[in-house]
């Protein structure tokens, strides 16, 4: 066996193999996969196979359509029979919300380039004739997926990683993993030790023990799920044709062919999450492991799908699978770099593994071998959970997930298992004001303030919280606001090197003056943008970071890991010791005047300041900054003086009329401004210059992570800009996905947007050619199916000399 590698593998189901193969393709083939039994062995080789693209994230759904775009062509590269069917499929809509949602989808659908119609009930039978469609109003019809065998084509893609010269060694157990001195690790298998770069972790339902190891929290909870087969089907022997795989909210159930039988799988839904059995202790020497049929739980599903498809009412079971499968808080897969370590990678989590398998392997090994991918892999990366994503934690979301897998997850909803997970002081006391929240990195935030009671109608168009969230503007932009913004990531970098360090690895010019504020970003060896912080210098050898809460464990590898060895830098996590308010608004001033002895005006403390001052009798950083647009202070104390200085604040913002606001406002607001958002705007996907960033990277600096390689962009050019738009919307705005249209020519995407209750207007980013970017410049953006002129804005609509900003 060989001792050395560059890459380990820990597993040979889909996620493992395709990560090999797409390793190999990028020219890394020495590799070794280690598999504890045969190939396929553990949840892959028991799956029903079916390959959705009908995914409603833009970069989910470039997964789900790599591997759909490879399964097809496996068994002619590879001899190896992939029992791939490309009979499409069918989802149901028996609402006009989730027929939006279609709408949505198919927007998606355009951009990333796979094939979706939305149907009538009468060319849904004509593709199911077998099919009663009471209820359903349309279907999603997508007609480049269909059903695979899983084993044949996780085996070819072993076959093709193997032909490209990647090792697999079968039946050796992987037993413990030893960080070694020379930043390399040492895999101990029951046959030997291999010493490689590369770990990764794609250990399907034995992750998390594997994590544990080396200490990694793998957020997996393990869930079974049953299938049936029938009988063979007269009706379908009848046909030539197969029916596309059939996805129903009625019965929370996937049906479709199987040959000539009936293939039945039901996410039964139980009201209590005990109903289900955890298979989180499978034992090691357990291999192609099924479990017993359990009838009762499915069957009042089962009797749903026979009203649908009556053909199989009279067909008897042949055969029930009842296997295991790892799932997440969020049904994502956990795809990228495990938190805290160097070269440690996670591919599992995969609940619907064997769609994402090939699409997962090739942009983690675009990662591995490049530093970076094609795509946003923000929703995937491991890190987007922190050390709140406990076992109880993820057993309640993964149980929802699972319960919920047809049923819509309309845009505000509040589910509400797992929460509140984290939350502020304020958390009560806000809540008890009408505040709704939304989760956000485990955080409660507040999201919008119902002072009359009402519930959000919820869907994909403007609703009953138009009125409200224009309210809420109105009061940050003519009087005053107040919102809890702790749920920031915060980390406090000091020591005599904490400068040169800063400057070293963030593109910006850290400010010379205490008190300086500047917005900087991370970027990658090439340049692409990785993080974005707010970083203040409180004195020379100490700054206070501020970056966005879900990136709070990344940034927090960003910031160690870019740490040279000579560097006398410390970087400490404070997320959770500091509360913070935004309190912002043109009476912001006169109100913290009541309350501080701190001279708040231009000449003692201009924007982009901060400030150590007593507010309200408490010490606290006083930042002179928002991301809304006004004039305004973040106030950032330790947590336990949270809700004094809300209350201090509020009471001396009576008199002003000041009004709580939460995210719904701040979208709207920022909108106004043109302020891009990270993670939606500025991803790994580009660098400054495609986003027009250009004044806050420091080309002239020394160096710092990145600048040779957009030094060479600048000279070649871009393929792509962001663009500030304004959108003629009607009653629903951008969310992020739609496509831009000139004439029928695709020609963007949209990134995000709101609606901007001040000016009035639809607003959202878009990524557009560059021949289509420049200010004025027009076309249609599809929201909902809809075409909606859209034009270029030159900057910002509301104020865009910053004069409130400065005021
Ligand atoms: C009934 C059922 C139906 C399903 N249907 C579908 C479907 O239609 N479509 C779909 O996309 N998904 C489906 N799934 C989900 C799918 O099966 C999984 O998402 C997928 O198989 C996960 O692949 P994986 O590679 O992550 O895990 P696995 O296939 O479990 O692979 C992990 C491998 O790691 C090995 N391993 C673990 N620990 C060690 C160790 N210490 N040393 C060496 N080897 C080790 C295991 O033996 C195993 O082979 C279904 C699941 C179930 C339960």
């Amino acid at each position: 066996m060989k001792s050395h590698a560059r890459v380990v593998i820990i597993g040979g189901g889909m996620m493992g193999v395709g990560l090999l193969f797409h390793l190999a393709m990028e020219g890394w083939d020495d590799c070794v996969l280690v598999e504890k039994g045969e190939l396929t062995s553990g949840s892959t080789w028991h799956a029903a196979g079916q390959c959705p693209s009908f995914i409603a994230d833009y970069n989910m759904a470039k997964i789900h359509h790599y591997s759909n775009t490879l399964y097809p062509k496996l068994e002619e590269m590879t001899g190896q029979a992939t029992g791939w069917h490309g009979c499409g499929g069918i989802r149901f809509a028996t609402t006009p919300e989730e027929l939006d949602y279609f709408r949505l989808v198919e927007g998606i659908a355009a951009n990333v380039g796979f094939r979706m119609q939305i149907i009538g009930p009468e060319e849904i039978r004509k593709l199911n004739p077998f099919v009663d469609t009471t209820g359903v109003i349309a279907g999603a019809w997508t007609l480049d997926d269909g059903h695979v065998d899983p084993a044949g084509c996780c085996n070819a893609m072993a076959i093709a990683a193997r032909n490209l010269g990647a090792t697999i060694i079968r039946y050796n157990r992987v037993t413990g993993i030893n960080p070694l001195a020379t930043g390399e690790w040492e895999v101990v298998t029951e046959q030997g030790n291999i010493v490689c770069e590369h770990v990764v972790n794609a250990g399907g339902c034995y992750a998390a023990r594997i994590g544990a190891w080396v200490g990694v929290n793998v957020p997996i909870i393990n869930l079974k799920h049953q299938y049936v087969v029938t009988e063979p089907i007269q009706e379908f022997k009848d046909r030539d044709e197969e029916i596309p795989v059939m996805r129903d909210p009625y019965s929370n159930a996937y049906y479709r062919q199987e040959q000539s039988s009936g293939l039945i799988g039901i996410y039964e839904r139980r009201n209590s999450r005990e109903a289900w059995v955890e298979t989180g202790g499978q034992a090691w020497d357990a291999e192609s492991e099924l479990f017993a049929p359990e009838f009762d739980p499915i069957m009042p599903w089962l009797e749903r799908v026979m009203e649908r498809m009556p053909i199989f009412a009279d067909a008897g079971l042949i055969r029930t699978v009842n296997g295991a499968s790892p799932r997440t808080p969020d049904h994502n897969p956990l795809i990228g770099p495990a938190q805290g370590l160097r070269n440690f990678w996670l591919s599992c989590g995969a609940s619907i593994g064997i769609a994402q398998g090939a699409g997962a392997g090739k942009y983690l090994a675009q990662l591995m071998v490049h530093g970076e991918t094609e795509i946003n892999m923000i929703r995937v990366d491991p890190r987007r959970f922190g050390s709140y994503a406990g076992r109880e934690y993820n057993s309640a979301k993964a149980h929802q997930g699972y319960k919920y897998m047809y049923v819509l997850h309309l845009p505000g909803e509040e589910r509400p298992a797992g929460r509140p997970a984290r939350r502020s002081p304020l958390f009560n006391k806000l809540k008890d004001k009408g505040c709704v929240h939304t989760e956000v990195a485990g955080w409660e935030r507040p999201k919008w303030f119902s002072l009359d009671g009402r519930e959000e109608e919820y869907g994909f168009r403007r609703n009953n919280v138009f009125d409200i969230v224009a309210a809420e503007c109105q009061a940050v932009r003519e009087r005053v606001g107040v919102r809890d913004l702790s749920s920031f990531a915060k980390y406090d970098v000091s020591g005599p090197d904490a400068e040169t360090f800063l400057n070293r690895l963030l593109a910006n010019r850290i400010s010379g003056r205490d008190g300086g504020i500047v917005l900087a970003h991370g970027l990658s060896e090439t340049g692409r943008i990785e993080s974005e912080f707010t970083v203040t210098r409180l004195a020379s050898d100490r700054y206070y970071l501020l970056s966005a809460a879900v990136a709070e464990v990344r940034d927090f590898d960003l910031l160690n890991q870019g740490k040279s060895e000579n560097e006398n830098v410390t970087i400490t996590n404070v997320t959770e010791d500091y509360g913070a308010l935004m309190v912002v608004g043109p009476s912001s001033r006169d109100l913290l005047a009541k309350i501080t002895s701190t001279e708040l005006g231009n000449d003692h403390f201009p924007w982009l300041t901060g400030k150590e001052i007593e507010v309200a009798g408490v010490p606290l950083r006083a930042l002179r900054i928002n991301y809304v647009g006004e004039l305004g202070w973040e106030l950032h104390m330790p947590v336990a003086q949270l809700e004094s200085v809300y209350d201090a604040v509020w009471s001396a913002g009576e008199e002003f009329g000041i009004a709580d606001f939460g995210s719904y406002a701040v979208n709207g607001l920022r909108m106004e401004k043109a302020y891009a958002g990270w993670g939606v705007e500025l991803t790994n996907e580009i660098t400054p210059i495609e986003a027009g960033l250009q004044r806050f990277v420091k080309l002239d600096k020394d160096d710092f992570v990145g600048r040779r390689t957009l030094l060479a962009r600048e000279q070649e050019g871009i393929q792509w800009r962001l663009v500030y738009v304004e959108v003629a919307a009607v009653d629903a705005d951008v969310r992020g996905g739609e496509p831009l249209l000139k004439g029928e020519k695709l020609i963007g995407v949209t990134t995000s947007g709101g609606y901007g209750h001040t000016v009035k207007r639809s607003l959202a980013f878009a990524f557009v050619k560059p021949e289509f970017a420049s200010p004025g410049s027009s076309f249609d953006i599809e929201i909902l199916g809809e075409r909606c002129r859209s034009t270029v804005l030159p900057g910002p609509i509301y104020d865009p000399k910053n004069l409130r900003l400065k005021s």
